[in-house]
C-alpha cells in the first residue's frame, strides 16, 4: 500500500528525521494561503502515488502566492505523467506547499525489505535527487548496500560505516547515523516493505533534511494498522482494483484487449506468455487466487467486463484445490448475469474438468473450451479477428 510524500514525511517527522516546513493543500486558494505562509517563495509539489515528478513539471519552486495559486489550478486541471505513471498518468488532487529549502548536497538513501535474504537492505548513494536506476548502471560501486540481521538490527557502527562511504564526516556524520537508526526503527514498527529519501540533502545552512520522502507499507501486516486504510487515496487507484481489493482478487491493468482470469500469479504469468507468443495483447489480469469459490469467480468475472477495453476473455485455471465445475458455475452465472456478449475461450484442467467444460459447453453462452493452453490462445485470437 502506497502513502503520499506528505504522509511519508509525517511519519519521519515522528521519528525524528528532519524535514521541510510544509502544508497539504486540496484547493489553489489553500495553495495561495499555504504559500503566503511560507513568505511567498515556495516549492509546489503535486501529491501522486509515483515518483519522477520534478522531470515532469509536478514539482516547481514559485516566487509568489499568485505564482503558486495558478500553478496549482494548472496542476488540479490536468493528468500527471510521469516515467513511473501509465502512459495515462494520475490525477492531482493534493499539493504540498514547503519551504524553499537552500541545498548543497543531494543524497540518495533506502531501506527495503529484500525477499531474497528475508532482511531489510539499507542502500545509501552520494549519487542522489537523480535516478538511482541509472547510477545501478552505470555507477553500481556508488550505491552501498547492507543487508540487515533482524536480530541485531541496524548497528551504530554499521550506520557509521555507511555515512562515510556518503562522505559525510564530523557531526554530519553523526547526525547521519541517528537518522539511518531512526529510519530503520521506523521501518520495523510501521512494518514498511519501503522507506525511500530520494533526496536526503544537506543543506546550505549544514543540517540533513528529508527533501522527499516514500513510504510503502507491506500488505501483509495492514491489519496490525488500524489507521492505514484511512491514509489511503482512492483518486490515485484504478476503481477496478479497488473493487478487486474488496473480494481478496488481486487484478492487474494491462493495454491490450484480452481481460485474463487465470489462477495463481505463476500461472498468470505464463498466461501473458503464451498470450503475447500467439499475437494476442491482454488487457488485464485478475488472479483469483486458489481456492475461489463460485461466488469469487462471479465477481472477478464482473470486473473483467467492466474494464472498457476488454473485447474477449481468457480464462486459464487449474483445479487443483478448486473444482473445474464450481469454476464453470462461477463464469456461466457472471456471464449470464450481465448478457456478456464478447467471446470466451476456457482452458482448465484438473479436479472434475469434464463437469466443468460440459456446463460451459451446455451454457449457450459465445464460449469456446481450448484443448490445452497453445490451442485456446489459438481460439482467442482467431474469435477476435
Ligand atoms: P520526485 O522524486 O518525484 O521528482 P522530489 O520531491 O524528489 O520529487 O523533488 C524533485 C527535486 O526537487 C528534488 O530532487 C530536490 O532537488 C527539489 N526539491 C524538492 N523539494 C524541495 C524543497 N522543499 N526545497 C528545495 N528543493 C526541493
Ligand atoms: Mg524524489
Amino acid at each position: 500500500m502506497n502513502i503520499h510524500e506528505y504522509q511519508a514525511k509525517e511519519i519521519l517527522c515522528g521519528y525524528g528525521i528532519p524535514v521541510p516546513r510544509g502544508r497539504v493543500a486540496l484547493t489553489s486558494d489553500q495553495v495561495e494561503r499555504a504559500a503566503k505562509e511560507m513568505g511567498g517563495r515556495c516549492v509546489v509539489k503535486a501529491q501522486i502515488y509515483a515518483g519522477g515528478r520534478g522531470k515532469a513539471g509536478g514539482v516547481k519552486v514559485v516566487q509568489t502566492p499568485e505564482q503558486a495559486q495558478e500553478l496549482a489550478k494548472e496542476l488540479f486541471a490536468r493528468k500527471l505523467v510521469t516515467p513511473q505513471t501509465s502512459p495515462e498518468g494520475l490525477r492531482v488532487r493534493r499539493i504540498l506547499i514547503e519551504e524553499a529549502v537552500e541545498i548543497s548536497r543531494e543524497f540518495y538513501l533506502s531501506i527495503t525489505l529484500d525477499r531474497e535474504s528475508s532482511c531489510y537492505c539499507l542502500i545509501a548513494s552520494a549519487e542522489g535527487g537523480m535516478d538511482i536506476e541509472e547510477v545501478a548502471r552505470s555507477a553500481p560501486h556508488r550505491i552501498h548496500m547492507l543487508s540487515i540481521d533482524p536480530f541485531t538490527g541496524l548497528r551504530p557502527y554499521q550506520a557509521r560505516r555507511i555515512a562515510l562511504a556518503m562522505g559525510l564526516g564530523g557531526t554530519l556524520c553523526e547526525d547521519c547515523v541517528e537518522l539511518l537508526l531512526n529510519l530503520y526503527r521506523c521501518a520495523l514498527e510501521k512494518d514498511c516493505f519501503l522507506v525511500e529519501i530520494n533526496p536526503l540533502v544537506v543543506t546550505r545552512a549544514g543540517w540533513l533534511m528529508a527533501m522527499d520522502a516514500k513510504i510503502t507499507f507491506d500488505d501483509n501486516a495492514i491489519f496490525r494498522h488500524r489507521e492505514y486504510p484511512d491514509m489511503l487515496d482512492y483518486s490515485q487507484l484504478d476503481p477496478l482494483e479497488i473493487t478487486a481489493g474488496k473480494y481478496d482478487l488481486s487484478y492487474i491493468k494491462l493495454e491490450g484487449d484480452v481481460g485474463c482470469m487465470v489462477n495463481g500469479a505463476g500461472l498468470a504469468m505464463a498466461t501473458l506468455d503464451v498470450l503475447n507468443e500467439f499475437g494476442a495483447r491482454p488487457a488485464n489480469f485478475l488472479d483469483v487466487g486458489g481456492g475461489a469459490t463460485r461466488e469469487k469467480v462471479a465477481e472477478a468475472f464482473r470486473i473483467i467486463l467492466q474494464d472498457a477495453d476488454v473485447r474477449g476473455v481468457f480464462v486459464n485455471i487449474f483445479g487443483g484445490i478448486m473444482q473445474c465445475d464450481v469454476i464453470a458455475a462461477g463464469i456461466i452465472e457472471a456471464a449470464a448475469g450481465v448478457g456478456c456478449p464478447l467471446p470466451i475461450v476456457v482452458r482448465m484442467d484438473g479436479s472434475r474438468v469434464e463437469e466443468g467444460k460440459a456446463m460451459l459447453l451446455e451454457s449457450g453462452l459465445n464460449i469456446q473450451v481450448g484443448e490445452n493452453l497453445g490451442d485456446a490462445a489459438a481460439r482467442i485470437v482467431a474469435m477476435l479477428k
